[in-house]
């Protein structure tokens, strides 16, 4: 970038590059500094520099050569029409406001426009003036009317598309104001800009040049054109996001040196035959992809995706017996205590009474596997012994929270990792407990999701992990048949069913309305609904409950007495969520479903439908919001983990999928990894063929800088180490 001269000499456009434009202050556009509030209202919009403003796009555009006779608009719609004003009346609000209302005429009607805090309109629109008004119809006492309308005298401006930008009303700037400033900064400050897409990836998918799609998003000749600047700079927000993953992901097969596990060996063995089942051939064809993974000699950096049910755990298992098999250890990390507790238990009973074999020529006997939880709830003492036998190598399989990311926890030999994410943790805290091996070489990851997430999702938040997809249940298991029940009458039938199954012999889950607060405040509403329930719909009953305040004692007696069929039904939180596994549990209860998102209602659902016996489910409650609604109904007219996953991204948007643990992911301004999901498929694919091609990005400069100027230290650090 060469300085600029700021204060009152003009600006020269010389800023090429992300970083330049990021290195000028919004406060140096003439625009800017002649207005006094500007700056202020900009930055309470979080826009400070001139790359915040450039980013800050339309949100869309009114094509002013499409007008309407304001005898044909419709109320409730976007119109705009070219009238002349007839009448001008200024009034002032009973807080004192100015109200400026306009009454205009086209031959075909009358329409009047109203503006608020505008006094000025009354100078700007005298009786006899054309112009055209753009802005939502509405019918106030009897008369079409549009409030504050996007206004454009006659050969005012030259463009006919006038871009509608995201007002921000608390800071008190119009979709005019901002479009002055960009208007000014792309005349004034922006030169051409670097391209960091190779002119021949360009032509070969039909890519703008940047500097170009920058001008035509604000400024667009017309609709054409600013669709194609869109397409191109949204392209570019999702090629850096796949950049940044590609080159984390080549860089970690290339460099690190892994374990060379054994696979197929006597421990997986005596295990696979010990299952009462035979594996699905979806199960089988993962563990096969991870076996070649764990023999190769790059570390496994694998996420699996599967539907509630499809059998996870046991393929998270085999892979931590391979680590074991060849005398390393095994780590499993949970978001959660409970979480963490509940695969304790199930890898517990999964390996029960499994043995270790004892190596040719050994000493010493087969022994006993060791699985070991470590929570924050795990003493003090208990965790001194614990580091003592995990040093040791006593402790095979370590299982627990966050916790085992702590520096004191440190292995003898980790070799595999299984990390059950549900979107809850970060690459960094990935990496953090990879790099709790011996040093010499890097553990196998294993990346679980509680349920699926779609496709360019997964791309998108797992993007630099090879994907393994459980793409079957275990065979017998029926559809669940389920239910929305909006009113009374169908909430009867549904508590109807509990006490027909129950005395079927079956057993029923409720889960309880999840209410805002602590834990405690949590478990406290719970112990209430199982009073309540007890003397009402499901008096007579046997009843337990399950929170997550319970000392593990007591929530592993209420769960071994649910599972031996001691109660008929539990009534829990959202604890149940994953873990949970009676197959002779055939209803489930949810009650003010409406606060569920989609993923968990899934999973609660999938608690029951474990076994060859027919299921129901239950979502109780009325759909407080439209969205709510789409929700559950949703739910009751799918048992698709994966197409559920379709919807719940088209109904909240990715904001929520990607949250901001991934780098670049706030980057996403004009993309949409829903909308445009061909194009995430585009980039990903762009991203491997540049990175497969120039692994250092020598010969892609522009690209890398771009990279470096996004990712924070630690990133740039990994990624461009050399
Ligand atoms: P997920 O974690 O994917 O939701 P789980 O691993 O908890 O699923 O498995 C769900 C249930 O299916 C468990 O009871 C498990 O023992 C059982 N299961 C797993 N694999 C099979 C299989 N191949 N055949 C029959 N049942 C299976
Ligand atoms: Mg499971």
């Amino acid at each position: 970038m060469r300085p600029i001269s700021s204060a009152k000499g003009a600006i020269q456009p010389v800023l090429t590059t992300l970083a330049d434009l990021d290195a000028v202050g919004v406060g140096q556009l003439r625009s800017v500094s002649s207005h006094p509030k500007w700056s202020d209202a900009l930055a309470q919009m979080g826009i400070h520099t001139v790359l915040d403003l450039v980013t800050h796009y339309p949100r869309r555009y009114i094509d002013r050569t499409v007008r309407q006779d304001i005898a044909a608009v419709v109320e409730g719609q976007e119109s705009t029409v070219l009238a002349t004003v007839r009448k001008v009346a200024v009034r002032k609000t009973r807080s004192g406001r100015a109200m400026v209302d306009i009454d205009v005429f086209d031959g075909s009607s009358y329409l009047r426009a109203t503006f608020f805090n505008q006094a000025w309109r009354a100078r700007q629109l005298p009786e006899g003036t054309e112009a055209v008004l753009s802005g939502k119809v509405d019918r106030y006492k009897g008369r079409l009317q549009m409030t504050n309308p996007l206004v454009d005298l006659v050969g005012d401006r030259t463009g006919r598309i006038v871009p509608i930008y995201p007002e921000s009303e608390k800071a008190g700037l119009t979709s005019h104001d901002l479009g002055t400033m960009v208007e000014d900064a792309l005349d004034n400050v922006v030169g051409e800009l670097d391209d960091p897409l190779p002119e021949d990836l360009r032509k070969e998918h039909d890519f703008a040049g940047r500097t170009w799609a920058l001008r035509q998003t604000h400024l667009p000749e017309h609709m054409g054109t600013a669709q194609r600047g869109r397409r191109r700079l949204g392209f570019d927000e999702l090629l850096r996001l796949q950049m940044i993953l590609v080159l984390r992901k080549r860089l970690i097969e290339r460099e690190a040196i892994g374990i060379r596990h054994v696979v197929g060996g006597e421990l997986i063995g005596r295990f696979l035959r010990g299952l009462p089942f035979p594996l699905t051939a979806a199960q089988e064809r993962a563990m096969a992809e991870l076996d070649a993974d764990l023999a190769g000699p790059h570390p496994m950096h694998r996420l699996l995706q599967g539907d509630v049910g499809s059998g996870k755990t046991l393929v998270a298992v085999a892979a931590l017996l391979t680590a074991v098999e060849g005398g390393h250890q095994g780590a499993l990390m949970a978001p959660t205590e409970v979480l963490a507790e509940q695969h304790a238990t199930s890898v517990r009973a999964h390996l029960e009474g499994l043995e270790v074999p004892a190596g040719e020529g050994s000493l010493f006997a087969d022994r006993q596997l060791a699985v070991a939880l470590l929570t924050n709830r795990t003493t003090a003492s208990d965790r001194r012994t614990l580091h003592a036998r995990l040093q040791s190598g006593e402790i095979d399989i370590l299982i627990g929270t966050h916790a085992l990311l702590t520096e004191s926890v440190a292995f003898a030999d980790l070799g595999v990792v299984v990390i059950d994410e549900q979107h809850r943790f970060g690459v960094e805290q990935r990496a953090a407990l990879r790099d709790k091996g011996d040093g010499a070489a890097v553990p196998d990851v294993l990346v679980m999701t509680a349920t699926p997430i779609p496709r360019t999702a997964a791309m998108t938040v797992f993007g630099d992990l090879d994907t393994t997809v459980l793409d079957e249940l275990p065979p017998g298991r029926t559809p669940i048949a389920t239910t929305w029940a909006r009113g009374p009458v169908e909430e009867t039938a549904a508590w109807a069913r509990v006490r027909e199954e129950v005395m079927g012999g079956r057993q029923a889950y409720v889960v309880c309305p999840l209410v805002e607060g602590s834990e405690k405040i949590q478990a406290r509403s719970a112990a209430e609904e199982v009073e309540r329930l007890a003397a009402a719909e499901l008096s007579g009953l046997r009843l337990g409950l399950l929170h997550g305040q319970l000392p593990a004692r007591d929530k592993e007696a209420v769960m071994a007495s649910f599972r031996a069929g001691a109660l008929d039904v539990l009534v829990a939180t959202t604890v149940i969520e994953v873990g949970v596994d009676v197959p002779n549990a055939t209803v489930m209860v949810i009650e003010d479903a409406d606060r569920f998102g989609i993923a968990q209602l899934h999973q609660l659902r999938g608690r029951v439908g474990r076994g060859a016996a027919r299921s129901w489910c239950y979502l109780l409650g009325a759909g407080t919001t439209p969205e709510g609604e789409a929700r559950l109904e949703a739910v009751a007219a799918s048992t698709d983990g994966f197409e559920l996953a379709e919807v719940d991204l088209d109904l909240r948007g990715e904001g929520t999928i990607l949250g901001t643990r991934q780098k670049g992911a706030s980057d996403l301004k004009l993309a949409s990894l829903r909308r445009h999901r061909k194009t995430v498929e585009l980039a990903r694919a762009v991203a491997f063929e540049i990175v497969d091609a120039d692994p250092a990005l020598a010969a892609h400069r522009e690209l890398a800088d771009e990279i470096r100027f996004l990712v924070d230290d630690d990133e740039r650090e990994f990624l461009f180490k050399s």
